[in-house]
């Protein structure tokens, strides 16, 4: 084990013992103890330890609780590697797991207790790919500025890349969304992470949808000349909605491509930043009446949610994909997935689960009538050419056996 420093924070005496000493017996020389949150606290502020490695925390103790002293580490150490310890039943440890990632802190997992010897092993070892990975990534950042992307928007260099869209039913592909990259001259492609945020926060988003939308509506129109019938998805960026002039730029730049606006989607997400919400509306309204799809985006995330559903003229609810991940196997996420399905039918709208990656999430899906999945376990994102091909291909290379997976395509 490499030279790690572990903080054990467990108020009941006998199991902090049981773990400190299964972390010694495993190698891992520097182990401190704290009885409760606000011991931590102190010991962490007045640096009576170095920065550890890792802290193991439990989660019912007095004076201040596990959760609570996530929180505060959270302000003072963002990204610091956390193993929560609970005996406490999984619906509540997976919700506690989920608020550690939400406060940034990098959970490495849960153990139950008493926890076993091969449990925390594996935790450790868990810690070490998460550290060399790390080292991998910030031995090549590439990061960007305001000057670089604006300069790239100017010349073009963002590029849809297709991700199909497949119903679940017929196995048909039915559409794809449309994600941008950057195809960088230099460092080859790259997310949307690193460019989207700048233009958001610069006030450039409207330029950007535009050129998004240009390239692909000539996709959408060349897709159907080789008889490809399909609809493409665009994002929607909330900030180019207060703009009541955006739903006739839109309408325009798409029938200029020679497409019916029936054949585009836009997918919008509600966020806390929706001030304008009258002009947002009344260019959603107009859209919608010249016959273009909308979708409501992350449904089941923070701001996407109800109230939402009462107020857009939407035809589609898009699951997002934390729900859909591990969802055959966890309770929780499962009810989720159903009732959210079972919302769009009722609603008469179209469900579409995004991010399946796994053939049992497939099944589960369409055992739920879920009409349309998207996700890895069918094809990541990739460039116009190889989304023709993958339309092309899909319909003879799909078996009885693999109703899913074509056999031999490539979707790294
Ligand atoms: P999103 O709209 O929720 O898009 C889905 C994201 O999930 C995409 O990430 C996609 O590559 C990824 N994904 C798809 N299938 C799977 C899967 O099976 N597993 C996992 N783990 N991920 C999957 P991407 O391309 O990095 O885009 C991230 C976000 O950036 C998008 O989230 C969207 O909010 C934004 N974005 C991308 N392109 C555009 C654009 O042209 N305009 C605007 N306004 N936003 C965009
Ligand atoms: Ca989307
Ligand atoms: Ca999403």
């Amino acid at each position: 084990m490499e030279a790690l420093q572990i903080l054990v924070i467990e108020d009941h005496s006998f199991q902090r013992k049981v773990v400190v000493h299964m972390l010694q017996s495993l190698g891992v020389r520097e182990v401190a103890q704290a009885s409760n949150g606000k011991q931590a606290l102190e010991m962490l502020d007045t640096a009576q330890i170095a920065a550890p490695d890792i802290i193991f925390c439990d989660l019912e103790m007095p004076e201040m609780d596990g959760m609570e002293f996530l929180r505060h580490l959270s302000r003072r150490q963002p990204g610091m590697s956390v193993v929560i310890m609970s005996g406490m039943d999984n619906a509540l440890i997976t919700s506690v797991e989920k608020m550690a990632l939400s406060y940034g802190l990098r959970l490495l997992g849960a153990v139950e207790k008493p926890s076993s010897l091969e449990q925390v092993e594996k935790l450790l070892k868990l810690h070490q790919v998460v550290r060399r990975r790390r080292a991998r990534t910030v031995a090549a950042p590439v990061s960007f500025t305001l000057e670089e992307v604006l300069q790239a928007l100017h010349q073009k260099q963002f590029e849809p890349y297709l991700q199909p869209k497949v119903s679940l039913k017929s196995g048909r592909v039915v559409g794809a969304e449309a994600l941008a990259r950057w195809v960088h001259p230099k460092h080859g492609v790259i997310a949307p992470h690193a460019f989207i945020p700048l233009l958001e926060q610069s006030g450039n988003m409207d330029e950007f949808t535009f050129l998004l939308l240009g390239k692909t509506a000539t996709v959408c129109r060349q897709l159907h000349a080789k008889g490809h019938t399909i609809s493409l998805s665009v994002n929607l960026s909330l900030s180019s909605l207060g703009d009541t002039k955006l739903a006739d730029k839109i309408t325009q730049m798409v029938r200029d491509a020679g497409v019916d606006p029936h054949h585009i989607i836009l997918e919008v997400t509600e966020s806390a930043a929706m001030t304008n919400v009258a002009e947002a509306l009344e260019n959603l309204a107009r859209l919608r009446m010249r016959g273009f799809g909308l979708s409501i985006d992350d449904y089941g995330t923070g701001f996407s949610s109800m109230q939402q559903l009462t107020r857009v003229p939407f035809t589609e609810l898009k699951i997002d994909k934390s729900f859909v991940a591990d969802s055959a196997n966890n309770h929780a996420l499962r009810v989720i997935v159903e009732s959210s399905i079972d919302m769009a039918h009722r609603l008469n709208v179209r469900s579409v689960a995004e991010g399946v990656e796994k053939q049992e999430e497939w099944d589960m899906l369409k055992e739920m009538s879920c009409d349309v999945a998207q996700g890895y376990l069918i094809a990541k994102p990739m460039d116009c050419a190889a989304f023709f091909d993958f339309c092309d291909q899909y319909p003879l290379r799909r078996t009885e056996a693999f109703p899913v997976v074509m056999q031999g395509w490539l979707t790294a």
